[in-house]
């Protein structure tokens, strides 16, 4: 489709990427950049071309890739935008080194107001090379996510609305619900669906070094994305981040169907009373436990991606199995809890409530409506 725009030349100048975390969307824009950039493009990019390879080297100069980043020490006023800029330089160079990682756990970082000036005032150059410029803003709704962020919003939608010829803009996001409205208006959405387990799993043993056994098994935890999956790999430290998330929502899972209440707190217990925003992706691996409850009570456990639940379920609850519109109604308590956990609440309190409506729920004692928020 991009490429068929990009021959027709309808292409769109700014393109919005959404679809989950992890399966490929800052990839595809980066491609995208490619084909637009290309000196001899076909369907695909040549991959051969001067362009492409600057592209794919990520040292393309009219190329400009901007993402979501911690706030430099130190740099307030007029410094932050050049040490911004540093830290940005500093990023790319480690993506060159190793441009196959795992999707980012949420930290407290933002894309920030003189980042999108200089974005800005970048545009409004002529490009370096050849008759397009290309940014790329991924994770787009980290613009928002944190203070003087609306005015970074602002910023880009001047250049939504008006942008400079030759420039193209693609944003992508994994929650483009909380971009502007204006901003959502003026860009063509593009989903960017989950893969398929199969190409998963293709992709760790053929790109990212993992055996066939490992690659089985991660891919079938990944929901169809492949920046997931690479959670699952050993890092430098030999921490494996997202497993160790998993097991924690296991345990979540394990308290709400205890008969002993106090386990809610245990395991509440066991998390730091600050930080909530941590909290959000631990919930994604909660949301994909209680899908696997459900599939177990509806007497398809084969469809469990967690291969521990039929266990959980057994130990918690022997032969009463929950009823799956019980699970379905934490569904809708775990998407409320998320809301929570982005206003930074004490996780200590959120995962303690959280424990105890989730046993009030798979107990078939919630009137909370499914899937509508409370
Ligand atoms: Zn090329």
């Amino acid at each position: 489709m991009l490429a068929r725009a990009r021959r027709e030349q309808t292409f769109p100048s700014s393109l919005l990427f959404h679809g989950a975390r992890g399966v490929g969307k800052q990839r595809l824009a980066l491609w995208t950049a490619q084909l637009l950039l290309c000196e001899a493009p076909a369907e695909d990019p040549c991959g051969k071309c001067h362009s492409c390879r600057l592209v794919l080297g990520l040292q393309h100069p009219d190329l400009h890739w901007h993402f979501p980043m911690v706030r430099p020490k130190g740099a307030t006023g007029d410094r932050l935008g050049p040490a911004l800029e540093e830290a940005r330089a500093e990023r790319l160079e480690a993506d060159r080194a190793k441009p196959i990682r795992f999707i980012n756990l949420v930290e407290p970082n933002g894309i920030y107001l003189a980042a999108m000036q200089g974005l800005r005032r970048r545009a409004q150059t002529r490009p370096s090379m050849g008759e397009n410029q290309i940014f790329v803003v991924g994770d787009a709704e980290a613009m928002v996510s944190q203070e003087a962020s609306p005015e970074a919003a602002n910023a880009l939608l001047k250049l939504l609305e008006e942008p400079p010829p030759g420039t193209r803009m693609i944003l992508t996001s994994s929650e483009p619900g909380r971009l502007l409205p204006t901003i959502r208006s003026r860009t063509v959405p593009i989903h960017v669906s989950r893969l398929p387990r199969e190409m998963v799993k293709r992709f760790l043993v053929e790109q990212a070094g993992f055996d066939a056994a490992a690659a089985g098994r991660v891919s079938a935890m990944a929901d169809g994305s492949i920046g997931r999956a690479l959670g699952f790999l050993p890092d430098e430290e030999g921490d494996t981040p997202l497993e160790t998330l998993r097991i924690k929502a296991l345990d979540l899972v394990r308290a709400a169907l205890s008969r002993k209440q106090s386990e809610a707190f245990r395991v509440a217990l066991s998390f730091s009373p600050t930080g909530g925003r941590s909290l959000v992706e631990l919930l994604d691996f909660l949301d994909q436990a209680i899908r696997d409850v459900a599939a177990v009570a509806a007497g398809a456990p084969e469809r469990a991606v967690n291969p521990e639940i039929a266990s959980a379920l057994e130990r918690g609850r022997g032969e009463a199995l929950p009823h799956p519109t019980d699970a379905a109604r934490c569904l809708a308590v775990i998407e409320r809890c998320r809301e929570l956990a982005r206003g930074n609440v004490n996780p200590q309190l959120l995962v303690a409530g959280l424990i105890a409506e989730m046993r009030r729920c798979l107990a078939g004692q919630s009137t909370a409506a499914v899937g509508i928020i409370p």
